[in-house]
């Protein structure tokens, strides 16, 4: 099924649940009609002058989903398969995960089709300005704020804002997030996202009852959301015992330094050598492996679909908590509910890093700079709460966590869109 398909799909399984608590069926059948399709999409082919002089044109989109709670926010994404199916499913999924949150946006996304390692820096700086003029009547602080997401960066945002302003004659630090610190970005922007997982997944510990005081942890994924969640989790005491980049796994069942596994992975590049090579004795083990060992917490944090209908029934944790977006297939879920693993879906658990830019938005609207510690205890208020509502949910209607976070959030655009008086 594609991307689309499957979003569209996910609304109408809540739309089951939902329709009871409406009176007006016909408006609530219309609400649920607009929440399933974008309310704009945008493409185009760009067309940018190569370093050897000759021109190429790369197929780039944006795509809004709905804004009935607010403007639209999204990241951009330079990925040799960017579609127009899946920027619009993720412009839905931006939509659920800001109104779960309680965020005040709606949905976007933003992508070109592009393998970023295949051009130059000056190359990826002129498709990155093209983009943004491209986008430029369609976005800013009240209508549209990009921000960076697969292989793009500060840097990215940096020239994207520059084009923008060019263009539109303004200083609009709030129409992008994600910026470099000194052209407004956050404090905390960085870590946000791996802190925010890592806090719900404290408040899921507590309100499970019984936990392992020090749980054991794999992680798939050493990058910024992987590394962040692990550093956390360690400094709390917890063991994370399992941690992979894309060449596999290192394993220590009594807990990996993380700070010593960052230096190793700074120094050999890639953990196969360092597991090869720095005569540590670490175990090294596939990303297969990492994700069908015995766990407290499985943390997938780096690629979509990686549970998926082969693995469900060798997965032996208690929870899974999604930081990568779509770790897990429609197919797998089943079974995983079956077999009592519960799920933390990736629109609340990897949530703190669409919050931390909101944060970022806010602090630029009003000319202002937070401190860190401003930033994280504001982002464990928001998750902590957010985390709340949905068990609220799963409790009171006895339904998956994933189900909870969308009935939440479906819930939230549909009140949005009624009390407006577009249905
Ligand atoms: P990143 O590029 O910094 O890191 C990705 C990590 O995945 C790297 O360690 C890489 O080695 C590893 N990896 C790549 N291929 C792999 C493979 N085949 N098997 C195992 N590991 C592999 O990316 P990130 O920013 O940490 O994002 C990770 C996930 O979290 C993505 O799904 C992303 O969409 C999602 N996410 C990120 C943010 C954020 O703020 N960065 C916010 C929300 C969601």
């Amino acid at each position: 099924m594609s991307s689309f398909k499957n979003a569209q799909k996910q609304i109408d399984e809540v739309s089951g649940i939902l329709q009871v608590e409406y009176q007006d069926k016909k408006k609530f059948q219309k609400a649920i009609a607009l929440l399933k399709k974008p309310q704009k999409v945008l493409k185009k082919n760009i067309t940018i002058k190569l370093d050897n002089g000759k021109a190429k044109r790369f197929w780039a989109f944006r795509s809004q989903h709905n804004d009935a709670r607010g403007p639209f926010k999204g990241g951009i994404r330079f990925h040799p398969q960017v579609s127009e199916d899946e920027i619009k499913a993720l412009s839905i999924w931006m939509s659920i995960k800001c109104a779960v949150v309680g965020i005040p946006y709606g949905g976007a996304k933003g992508g070109i089709k592009v393998d970023p390692k295949s051009l130059s820096e000056e190359e990826l700086k002129s498709l990155s300005e093209e983009y943004a003029k491209f986008l430029a009547p369609h976005i800013g602080h009240w209508r549209d704020i990009p921000a960076p997401d697969v292989n793009t960066a500060e840097r990215e945002m940096a020239w994207m804002l520059e084009a923008y302003e060019g263009k539109t004659g303004l200083h609009a630090p709030a129409t992008f997030t994600g910026k470099p610190i000194s052209l407004g970005g956050s404090q905390g922007r960085t870590e946000a996202t791996g802190l925010g997982g890592f806090i719900i997944l404290q408040n899921y510990i507590k309100a499970s009852g019984s936990f392992p005081r020090r749980p054991a942890i794999a992680v798939q994924g050493f990058g910024n959301v992987g590394y962040w969640f692990s550093h956390f989790a360690s400094l709390a005491g917890y063991k994370v015992i399992c941690l992979s980049d894309s060449t596999g796994a290192l394993l220590d069942k009594d807990g990996l330094d993380i700070g010593k596994v960052a230096r190793l992975k700074q120094k050999f590049g890639s953990f196969e050598d360092a597991a090869k090579r720095s005569g540590t004795g670490f175990k090294f083990i596939t990303n297969k492996e990492l994700l069908e060992l015995k766990v407290d917490v499985l943390v997938p944090a780096a690629l979509e679909n990686v549970i998926n209908k082969d693995n469900a029934k060798k997965i032996d944790t208690r929870v899974i908590l999604e930081m990568a977006n779509g770790p897990t297939t429609l197919e797998a879920e089943k079974p995983l509910l079956l077999k009592k693993v519960d799920i933390i879906p990736d629109v609340l658990a990897n949530a703190g890093g669409v919050t931390v830019s909101y944060f970022e938005w806010a602090q630029n609207l009003q000319g202002i700079s937070w401190t860190k510690e401003k930033v994280n205890e504001e982002l464990k208020k928001i998750m902590d709460n957010s985390f709340s509502q949905v068990y609220e949910i799963v409790k009171n209607k006895k339904v998956s966590y994933r189900k909870a976070a969308y009935i939440l959030a479906v819930k939230r655009m549909i009140d949005a869109m009624m009390i407006r008086g577009r249905v």
